[in-house]
């Protein structure tokens, strides 16, 4: 298998790599920060793509903020970037459900499972919604809720759609509504499946965790709109018209970020150390999955050279 090669120091090499490359995707969290804390030259680093004239492109499987909040995430840590430039998988669900699947009103509402990131993405696509942040459902099961769900009175008939993102509340009574839903024939997508969610001290259940007990209960995996969802590539390429074979996908996450770049078939992919994924994970035998970056570096500063 080839190995990956090793960006580090060397302005030729970095050179060479630049020079194949006029789009960048970039996966934000592992890459640009961790939580809160900006990597070493990353607002430098950027500016100088941007003064060769490569097209920058910020791809995040965080559903839990839309574009808006992840640009003010930007300019809180100083990094120059405009909101279109953004592409969040809460964006590239709800841009998937309007200008792909369009279902016919009003059988195209969606009920919920997440944050308020999914619920403001799907607001600017005009995708009506229920469940989300809605706070009735922010309390324990009753045996009274078992009788409404089972004979339908709870549940809203316009429900067509069922998207499950990481939800920090979510509970069984959410879980039963959406399942219910999925039961009477509801699509079942995700806005992303990763199975962890990392913060700067450790590991975290993400959303893929969340979706999975109705993966389990309901038999069937979601249509997932995150990466490495070639659903998600596809609508990228659809807003910001890029040349697969000269663009290169930076990321944190093997089964992510470079399975997202090498299923796409961009010109490259390069993983960065400062994330989720270790040398070893690539490296000779690998994590056994066989998914290896064409490049890597230690942190995305060190294209500075
Ligand atoms: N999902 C959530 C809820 C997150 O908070 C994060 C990282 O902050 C991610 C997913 C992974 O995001 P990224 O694709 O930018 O690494
Ligand atoms: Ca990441």
């Amino acid at each position: 298998m080839a190995q990956p090669k090793y960006l580090t120091g060397d302005n030729a090499g970095i050179n060479e790599f630049l020079d194949k490359f006029d789009t960048f995707l970039f996966d934000c969290d592992g890459v640009l920060w961790s939580g809160d804390h900006l990597f070493p030259k990353v607002a430098e680093t950027l500016e100088l793509l941007r003064s060769k004239g490569k097209q920058l492109v910020f791809v995040t499987n965080n559903s839990t903020k839309s574009r808006e909040d992840y640009k003010k995430k930007f300019d809180k840590l100083n990094i120059p970037a405009k909101v279109e430039e953004v592409f969040g998988s809460s964006y590239s669900a709800a841009v998937y459900i309007s200008r792909i699947l369009k279902l016919p009103a009003p059988k195209n509402k969606v009920f919920v499972l997440g944050e308020s990131g999914i619920e403001q993405e799907l607001a600017t696509e005009n995708v009506p919604f229920i469940g989300g942040t809605d706070s009735a459902l922010r309390r324990d099961i009753e045996p009274e809720d078992f009788t409404a769900l089972a004979d339908g009175s709870a549940l809203d008939p316009d429900v067509g759609i069922v998207l499950a993102g990481l939800d920090f509340h979510v509970n069984y009574l959410k879980l039963a509504h959406a399942f219910q839903y999925l039961r009477r024939g509801a699509m079942f997508l995700a806005t992303n499946t990763d199975s962890t969610l990392p913060n700067a001290r450790s590991l975290f259940p993400g959303a893929g965790s969340v979706g999975a007990p109705l993966v389990t209960a309901i038999g069937k995996q979601p249509l997932a709109l995150g990466k490495p969802s070639q659903a998600m590539m596809d609508a990228i390429e659809g807003k910001f018209h890029f040349d697969r074979s000269r663009t290169c996908m930076i990321g944190d996450r093997l089964n992510t970020d470079i399975q997202f770049g090498i299923e796409g078939k961009l010109g490259g992919t390069l993983l960065v150390l400062s994330g989720v994924c270790k040398k070893e994970d690539f490296m000779g035998a690998g994590d056994g999955t066989g998914v290896v970056p064409a490049y890597y570096a230690d942190g995305l500063g060190d294209l500075m050279g």
